[in-house]
């Protein structure tokens, strides 16, 4: 046995043999049937087919522009196809040890690698790399065409914990609970998409667990605590014995709910608080209705795109969902968010693999925070804006709804944007009838637009506050990045003073101030974030029922106090101390190692 710690980012304990799929090698490893052996080897032949036929193209390229001696080096890594140290030996595995064929081919890599190493020449050491080029292009042509692991992820035979070293959001959206079990993941953090969704599909999940990947195994047995953010190899008989009566007793907990008001919010003195849905599938609206929220405010749209570049997302196809968003939610409102998504998910590389995705992320384009990503990338891909802003236009003639721009850090990126919905409108009334006004709002997510609120009020309808994002631009902490995943504190002075500053500029335009990101399901902070002036939340529609009660209980006068108080404190320590003093009964859930309460309200 083996523990491994890292971040709960999604409740619940899960356990079964894992099936690892790693980004580096962009492998998905399980044991297959006798009757799939025949499969599998078709797959290595026929990526073995794609790939001489890229590299004969190669050579033909490099050939005419810089000569046959540069071109020799494709003619070398062609012969390497042929090697009987790699395809043949991965048939052989592939045969004899019944495993898919990314995985044979791993083996096989190291072997040959093995080989290498022990050679005296340094010029065929040197061929190492030439290998792994081949090796690289062969694992590459083996992921189906269009998203990468996940279409092999339906493949698997059995339920099984997902162990990769990194989770691209547009995958993990398409998981399915009944075949993956929990989630144990070497990077992330609790405000990464893939925890989002995860949280939303009822995975337990551990992000941030270093060097997953290389202690585990396919078919090891893995067990993810996502309360306690722990990951065990080999569990004992013992311990999986006490997770199944904590999933069991979470399961009864949750077959018979408590009768739970579905009305609209009001604090124990009275000041209406509503709720809105977080959501990222159309399906959701389900639960977005069963817990009452009264709208959707955060429709993350990025999410259609599904591993597919955005030039190639037609109209129509977008324009549907759009309406049976608004038609499935009425008569409240929908807001749909515009692609937030950065240059490598714009061309088609979430999850996928394709050439093009991997030279973005090879070139690091898609590194960062700070990149073309958001309102920044639409207003860049202005065909494929024009499209998603048609599609709406159209949608909006079916009931109530709202457009959100992400990631806005001035006043001209919203007025490019609305010139682009103005012109987007203009040619949709050209072709049919009339569209009623759309409102359109921004979200504050960059410390440039939360501190010009009153300028940029001039011009949006609303504001939506993105903690996720806020949190991350004002603290400098990666919010991806597990390893400074302590330093992502909501609770920070600075996190309320901003939020304040929104709040308070925004109070004399009479705009309406939500608040979208995962900081609100935290107890301690709703009830500081009431206080600070914002009474429209918008969550996942698990994390409602808990923060309606909640609101329930305080009253706006005591979170007002409350917040004057926080505001003044040094360290979210002090913070964290104050509320847990002032509203113990809000705050079983015990401090963390930085003062802050952790936000477990969703479980
Ligand atoms: C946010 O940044 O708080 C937010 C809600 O948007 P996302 O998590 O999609 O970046
Ligand atoms: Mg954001």
């Amino acid at each position: 046995m083996t523990r491994i710690a890292g971040l709960g980012v999604s409740p619940g304990v899960a356990w079964g043999p894992a099936a690892l799929m790693l980004q580096r090698h962009p492998a998905l490893r399980f044991s297959i049937a006798g009757a799939s052996v025949a499969r599998e080897l078709a797959r290595l032949d026929w990526a073995r087919e794609t790939s001489a036929a890229q590299l004969r193209a190669i050579r033909g390229r490099v050939s005419l522009r810089a000569g046959s001696d540069l071109a020799s080096l494709f003619e070398a890594q062609l012969l390497m196809l042929d090697d009987d140290l790699l395809i043949p030996r991965a048939r052989r595995i592939v045969e004899a040890d019944r495993v898919n064929a990314e995985w044979a081919l791993d083996r096989a890599f190291d072997e040959f690698c093995a080989v290498f190493a022990e050679v005296g020449d340094e010029y065929l050491r040197e061929r190492r790399g030439d290998v792994a080029d081949v090796v690289g292009r062969l694992r590459r042509n083996l992921l189906p065409a269009s998203a990468g692991g996940v279409r092999a992820l339906a493949d698997l035979a059995a339920p099984a914990v997902l162990v990769a070293d990194e989770l691209a959001p547009s995958v993990a959206a398409q998981l399915d609970p009944s075949l993956i079990l929990g989630l144990a993941l070497e990077t992330g953090s609790r405000t990464h998409h893939s925890a989002i969704l995860a949280r939303s599909l009822g995975i337990p999940a551990v992000a941030g667990a270093a060097a997953l990947a290389r202690l585990i195994v396919p078919g090891t047995m893995v067990l993810v605590d996502g309360d306690a953010g722990e990951v065990v190899t080999d569990p004992p008989a013992e311990l999986i014995e006490a997770a199944r009566a904590r999933r069991d007793r979470r399961t009864a907990g949750s077959a018979a709910p408590a009768p739970r008001a579905v009305g609209p919010a009001v604090t124990a003195d009275g000041v209406p608080v509503a709720f809105l849905a977080n959501i990222e599938r159309l399906d959701e609206i389900d639960a977005a209705r069963a817990v009452g929220a009264e709208g959707i405010g955060l429709f993350r749209s990025e999410f259609l795109l599904d591993g597919r570049a955005i030039e190639a997302f037609d109209e129509d196809a977008q324009y549907r969902v759009y309406r049976s968003l608004i038609e499935g939610m009425a008569p409240y409102p929908v807001t749909v968010r515009t692609f937030d998504i950065d240059e490598s998910q714009a061309s088609g590389a979430g999850g996928a693999d394709d050439d093009e995705a991997t030279r973005s992320r090879d070139a690091g384009l898609s590194r960062g925070p700070l990149g073309l990503r958001a309102i920044r990338l639409s207003l860049g891909h202005q065909h494929a804006f024009a499209v998603q802003l048609r599609a709406l236009a159209r949608a909006g003639r079916h009931g109530a709804l709202r457009v959100l721009l992400p990631l806005v850090s001035s006043v001209d990126e919203l007025r490019d944007a609305r010139a682009a919905l103005r012109a987007a409108i203009r040619e949709v009334e050209r072709l049919g009838g009339a569209v009623p006004p759309i409102p359109v709002g921004i979200m504050i997510e960059v410390p440039s637009a939360a501190l010009t609120v009153d300028l940029l009020a001039a011009e949006a309808d609303f504001f939506s506050i993105g903690t996720n994002d806020l949190i991350q631009y004002c603290l400098a902490v990666d919010r991806s990045d597990g390893r400074v995943a302590g330093l992502f504190d909501p609770l920070h002075p600075a996190i309320l003073r901003v939020i304040r500053t929104v709040s308070r500029l925004a109070r004399p335009s009479g705009r309406r101030v939500a608040l979208c990101g995962e900081m609100a399901a935290d107890p301690g902070a709703l009830v500081l974030l009431l206080g600070l002036g914002v009474t429209e939340f918008s969550m996942s529609p698990a994390a409602i029922p808990d923060a309606r009660e909640l609101v329930g209980r305080v009253t706006m006068r005591a979170a007002r106090r409350a917040a004057a108080q926080a505001i003044g404190l040094p360290t979210s320590r002090d913070i964290g101390a104050l509320i847990a003093a002032r509203f113990p009964a809000l705050t079983a859930t015990p401090a963390g190692p930085a003062g802050r309460i952790h936000p477990e309200g969703q479980s």
